[in-house]
């Protein structure tokens, strides 16, 4: 059963049949997948969704997927968790983290898109797969690959993460680091995606594949029981995942799910690649490129794709942006961890770092709901907090060397590892 009408251009509306497109040849607009809302209205309800499976496939009639999926069929509805120590800390009254460090099976927020994309492909009848990554989307690629037996060609820049190259590389795919930044990654899979009949997920396919991020939204309002939060702090690389949490939210009102949108919408990047950020902050509409240098590598994208689009759901929905230092980053990720018993990855630490400079300037007030969006794992991006973590403490394995180690060991570190009264 599908509910999808076609394609349609974002710029100028004409329409296209569901086929691999993804530009308006009029315009060169980018295309965008068209549903029938009035015939999802009649299947998907708040009760049918009562007997679904808690995956994201939940939401299968606002996903582009004419038959069953056939890979990712345990990814999203990862937890909602509310975050009290964090938010004691922060000052703010109403504090939730969106979980997607553990989305399955690759950990991070990209399995929803590749979900979306890969059983997509397979409609299409592809026998390869490729995409551009900047890490995490690779390893989301070619551990589904993998699961349903396609040939895989990954590209991502040679500089990656240790952890981010093993992920990728355990899978077995073809996987090419290439020595330049994504920005180069991309231009090169643009060539090769023109001249190899290849499903590459955020390129020639992208439409649908970018669809997969609605789920992320429908996911929140629902564990939020229908009530969307007030403020949502999201980071952004290329910018599609910022601007399909708010058309998942608009199509969410356009369904009667929820109330009208009420949500402002924040922007997070690092500061070394903050092209969205800076055009926000410029008021501008125009996104100037950069050349990425920011310990965030999975949002190392120095031209994004849908810039243009993040900036405008940004200003639409009257949010705001910030930029995190890479100090502020490793800080950030510390603070999760500390409080919350998360270990999230560079991006995450963009994101709360933004989120806690937005709630100290008062952009976001202390006594309204704030989710945070946290989209990777920490242990893919271990060396950024190597560094500032304490040695090891080794001792023989007996009772005196312990007793030993709590009378002269680290004093600090142990007063330090009390009960703080943040916690409840
Ligand atoms: C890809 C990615 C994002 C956001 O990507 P968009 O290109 O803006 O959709 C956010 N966090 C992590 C960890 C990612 O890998
Ligand atoms: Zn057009």
């Amino acid at each position: 059963m599908s509910y999808v009408n076609g394609l349609k251009c974002r710029e100028c509306g004409r329409e296209y049949p569901k086929d691999v497109l993804f530009v308006c040849e009029y315009c060169f607009g980018s295309l965008e997948v068209d549903y029938d809302y009035a015939k999802i209205k009649k299947s998907l309800t708040k009760e049918s969704l009562k007997d679904r499976p808690k995956t994201m496939w939940r939401y299968a009639e606002l996903l582009p997927i004419d038959k069953e999926p056939t890979v990712g069929l345990f990814s999203g509805f990862t937890p909602l968790l509310k975050a009290n120590n964090l938010a004691r800390v922060l000052g703010v009254r109403e504090l939730y983290i969106k979980d997607d460090s553990v989305n399955h099976p690759t950990l991070s927020f990209k399995d929803r898109v590749v979900s979306v994309a890969i059983s997509k492909a397979r409609e299409f009848g592809f026998d390869t797969v490729a995409c551009a990554s900047t890490g995490n989307l690779a390893n989301s690629v070619s551990s589904q690959a993998a699961s349903c037996g396609l040939r895989a060609f990954i590209f991502i820049p040679a500089d990656l993460e240790a952890g981010k190259v093993v992920a990728s590389q355990i899978y077995n795919p073809n996987l090419i680091g290439i020595e330049g930044n994504y920005d180069e990654v991309n231009r090169l899979c643009s060539e090769i995606a023109s001249k190899y009949r290849w499903a590459f997920v955020n390129i020639n396919i992208r439409p649908y594949y970018a669809e997969g991020s609605k789920s992320m939204g429908y996911e929140i309002a629902e564990q939020l029981d229908w009530k969307l939060p007030r403020h949502i702090v999201v980071p952004s690389a290329g910018g599609s995942l910022i601007t399909k949490l708010w058309k998942s939210f608009k199509e969410l009102e356009k369904l009667g799910f929820v109330d009208k949108v009420n949500t402002k919408v924040y922007c997070a990047q690092g500061q070394g690649c903050a092209p969205i950020v800076t055009a926000i902050k410029e008021k501008s509409d125009v996104i100037r490129p950069v050349k990425p240098k920011t310990i965030a590598k999975s949002l190392a994208i120095g031209n994004p794709a849908d810039g243009y689009y993040a900036v405008d759901t940004v200003r639409k929905s009257k949010g705001w942006a910030e930029e995190a230092t890479d100090e502020e980053i490793v800080e950030a990720i510390k603070l999760l961890a500390k409080t919350e018993g998360i270990f999230t990855e560079t991006a995450g630490g963009v994101t709360l770092a933004a989120a806690k400079k937005l709630i100290e300037q008062k952009v976001i007030p202390e006594d309204e709901s704030i989710v945070v969006c946290i989209t990777g794992n920490g242990l893919k991006t271990q060396e950024v907090v190597t560094k500032s973590l304490p040695k090891l403490t080794k001792i023989k394995p007996n009772l005196a060397s312990f007793e030993e180690h709590i009378k002269n060991g680290d004093r600090q570190k142990i007063a330090e590892n009390k009960v703080i009264e943040y916690y409840i």
